[in-house]
């Protein structure tokens, strides 16, 4: 079994972990049915809806499973056969939000994200009218950074719910639900976070939480989250070890002067790495890209696999390669969670070595 101790991980989740969140993961798991445990969920939900500048109002739902099934359990309970849905198809995880639309018999439409601003949008959807949107607000399997301000704006104009996965975006690129108009946020801990896999956040504003649908099921309903949550609980047993390293974690976060500090971080890591790979026959795959995400594109076409694999064997680093139809043309380098310009430096000399 491979466990990479030891290795630059440079995925885009599960990402690399701090020593100080790692040793929690370590203690004994606590039992939880009691005040010290509540205090530490209601804790974690102010500062994670603080941490978004949430409305008033917002609730968090603390849901343990990956970050699918919040995407699936917020489709759920959002959305119904009333609902006119358009779906921001870019990629791997945008064909997921139509899969579920399918899955639930949901009336959509899959909008090709080439759009660059409102106007584009606009053009592009007119005249139908939607009721909802669903986006990934960057599309992880191609390095994609949607322009949240712009899909807001076209949100609100239209009075859509505005549903947002930022798995992968959230502590890397700027993120507001108020003046991004954002509904429905969903969170999940192994990417920007890092944190163990394995925890789903889902944030509802007011308006989404005054457009909860009724739902079939027991574990994806979010009126039974909404309801032990206002006692900072859960209905079933929670991933109680990644919820207390996500207070920890969000704890040092705000210590250490808020998020701004981490996307700031995140900004540095990926342009000192985009500035320097030029002298290699790669290209940035995306003009939007994430500063979570680095998407390379080989600019023969082909020999992505067997660079991952070098990079792996011989320096012990380890980047994300794609799958599909790209996995010999594309690959991935995450600047999410505790990476560093000195990450980058050995990943430059592996390709270094590669190419040169
Ligand atoms: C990682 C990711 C998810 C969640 O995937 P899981 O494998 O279920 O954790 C969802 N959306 C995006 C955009 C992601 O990058």
């Amino acid at each position: 079994m491979m466990i990479y101790e030891n290795y630059t991980i440079l995925t885009p989740g599960p990402t690399k972990m701090s020593s100080y969140i790692l040793g929690l993961g370590a203690k004994q798991v606590p039992y939880f049915r009691n005040k010290p445990f509540s205090d530490c969920v209601l804790a974690s939900e102010k500062m994670l809806l603080n941490t978004v500048n949430a409305p008033d109002g917002s609730r968090v739902i603390f849901l343990t499973a990956s970050g699918t099934a919040g995407m699936e359990a917020t489709v759920i309970n959002l959305l119904n056969a009333d609902d006119e849905v358009l779906v921001v198809n870019g990629g791997t995880f945008g064909q997921r939000f139509c899969d579920l639309c399918r899955e639930y018999d949901l009336s959509f439409d899959a909008l090709d994200p080439q759009l660059k601003n409102l106007s584009d949008i606009a053009t592009r959807v007119a005249p139908k009218s939607y009721s909802a949107l669903l986006v990934n607000a960057h599309e992880t399997s191609v390095g994609l950074l949607y322009d949240l301000d712009a899909i807001g704006y076209f949100c609100r104009q239209h009075n859509m719910l505005n549903i947002v996965d930022a798995i992968s975006m959230f502590t890397t690129d700027r993120l507001d639900m108020q003046e991004q108009f954002i509904d429905a946020l969903i969170l999940s801990s192994q990417k920007g976070l890092a944190l163990p896999p394995g925890l789903s956040m889902v944030i509802l504003s007011p308006r989404a939480l005054s457009r909860l649908k009724p739902v079939r099921g027991l574990y994806f309903n979010f009126s039974n989250y909404l309801k032990n949550g206002e006692r900072g609980q859960t209905p079933y047993t929670p991933a109680v070890s990644i919820i207390l390293q996500l207070h920890a974690r969000l704890l040092q976060i705000k210590e250490e002067g808020g998020i701004q500090r981490l996307i700031e971080k995140a900004r540095k890591c990926s342009s000192y790495f985009r500035g320097q790979i030029t002298e290699f026959p790669i290209s940035e795959f995306t003009e939007f890209p994430s500063n979570g995400l680095t998407a390379l594109k080989m600019n023969d076409g082909c020999g992505a696999k067997s660079l991952v694999s070098y990079l792996e064997k011989e320096h012990k680093i380890i980047v994300c390669p794609n799958g599909g139809d790209l996995a010999d043309s594309l690959f991935r380098v995450s600047h999410m969670g505790e990476v560093n310009c000195e990450d980058m430096d050995k990943l430059l000399k592996g390709l270094r070595n590669y190419f040169c």
